[in-house]
């Protein structure tokens, strides 16, 4: 069965799934070169394979809220594929979780997790319990209730999952705890875990960190640097306010940041102590609007960053937050360089579009891979039972994303996707994230 068929089947089967269905179209469309260079996975229906999960948990979680009113939510663990190593991803807690934007998210982790180049296979979990307006003891309650059901399907070595949208060290620290009382290990089962207590030092930085040393890696290759260059970022979360944070202290100017309700604005950029206030203030769910009596700036209320002059983009908000008249946004403002922070932020015409106008673009599964490899080095510390310093996990995540930006553009090259000198780190990301995993399923037989 071509690609082509393949995708043909999962749209006529799954087709009102439609991120797992944007996911998947976008792998089909670049592999292709590579994979008609192998015929071998073909023949074992490499990609036909991949598509399908391993295997899809689902299941209701019962908890109480503070008024002891019972409430019910629905959680899944998708564990996609193992080829690697154990499956490993996050988990979120949102009310847009669905089958479809597990699916997809597991499927994205899979290159991801096999471009870090270390042993972990593709896995993502959640459910549609939203956190917003919860206090603490619901979210610990329902945090309880979801690893009392999640705890029968993972372990060290089978499979790991983590934090993602919604679920940070508060909720990882819950459920580790209830895994502990259930089974009565300490293992690496979970990563993210508090520093002290079986956590990696930097894993919080990690994403967001992670990202800007790629960016830094793909203005290199133009004979660039940060220094002066204005940063748009979206979203104020982890992965947000990290890379901005980053980005400003290698000499970039980030003048955005963003949230459901609006984009703030600071022309003379986040330095590390309206930085602080940012993180401070999500923290606490309290409005980012509220920088303005403080620190001046401006408060676009229901707008995106995207109408804003600016030479990078870093979008780190949520799935499908930049759609085409944005990427004509950001083209039309200068923007050279869009770094995905969050998992899919672009809609596939927005890539379409601004790879038309050769900015240089990097995919999630590449750009924002540091959190996850940040994740596989908590595991091996966990193993070995001992830690690594801060500065020991930061050279590794810092070769990690140099590696993956290599490898990339050595693919984009060897499969004739650099034209006129433009990088095509999609396609190339994509081809080397795939041959990993389909390499291990043909050496595997027709198992796994
Ligand atoms: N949720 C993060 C991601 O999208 C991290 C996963 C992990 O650390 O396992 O890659």
């Amino acid at each position: 069965m071509s690609i082509q068929q393949a995708i043909e089947k999962i749209e006529a089967q799954y087709g009102h799934q439609s991120e797992f269905i944007q996911a998947a179209k976008e792998i089909a469309l670049t592999i292709k070169p590579l994979y008609d260079a192998h015929p071998e996975y073909e023949a074992l229906k490499v990609f036909e394979r991949l598509i399908e999960p391993d295997r899809i948990f689902n299941f209701r979680v019962n908890w109480e809220n503070d008024k002891g009113e019972v409430q019910v939510n629905r959680g899944w663990r998708v564990q996609f594929n193992n080829a690697l190593g154990p499956y490993k991803g996050g988990l979120r807690f949102h009310p847009t979780v669905t089958e479809s934007v597990l699916k997809f998210l597991g499927f994205e982790q899979i290159f991801k997790n096999a471009l870090t180049g270390l042993p972990i296979g593709g896995g993502k979990g959640g459910s549609d319990f939203d956190p917003k307006g919860k206090t603490d003891s619901e979210v610990r309650r329902f945090c309880y209730a979801f690893m009392r059901e999640l705890h029968h399907y993972i372990s060290k070595d089978i499979d790991v999952p983590a934090g993602d949208i919604g679920v940070g060290g508060r909720e990882v620290s819950y459920m580790y705890a209830m895994y502990k009382n259930l089974t009565r290990e300490s293992t690496g089962v979970i990563t993210g875990k508090g520093v002290g207590f079986g956590g990696s030092l930097m894993r919080t930085e990690a994403t967001g960190y992670g990202a800007v040393y790629f960016l830094e890696n793909m203005l290199k290759a133009q004979n660039e640097d940060l220094e002066g260059k204005i940063v748009l970022v979206s979203g104020a979360g982890n992965v947000s306010l990290h890379a901005a944070e980053k980005a400003t202290a290698l000499g970039a100017v980030v003048v955005t940041v963003s949230d459901s309700q609006g984009t703030l604005y600071d022309k003379s950029g986040f330095n590390q102590e309206k930085t602080d206030w940012l993180k401070a203030q999500k923290q606490q769910s309290k409005p980012l609007a509220e920088y303005v009596d403080i620190y001046g700036g401006e408060w676009l209320a229901n707008k995106k960053p995207w109408s804003i002059k600016g030479d990078i983009a870093i979008p780190s908000a949520t799935q499908n937050e930049v759609n085409e008249d944005d990427a004509k946004l950001m083209v039309d403002n200068g923007i050279k360089y869009v770094v995905e922070g969050a998992n899919m932020p672009l809609t596939a015409d927005a890539i379409d579009y601004i790879r038309l106008h050769h900015v240089y673009y990097a995919p999630g599964k590449a750009a924002n891979a540091g959190g996850v490899a940040v994740s596989a080095l908590e595991m091996s510390q966990n193993s070995v039972r001992q830690y690594q310093t801060f500065d020991e996990v930061d050279e590794r995540l810092k070769c990690i994303m140099k590696n993956i930006h290599d490898s990339a553009t050595e693919a984009s090259e060897q499969y004739g996707q650099t034209k006129n000198g433009y990088i095509d780190y999609m396609a190339g990301a994509n081809m080397v994230g795939f041959k990993r995993v389909a390499d291990a399923l043909v050496a595997y037989g027709i198992l796994n």
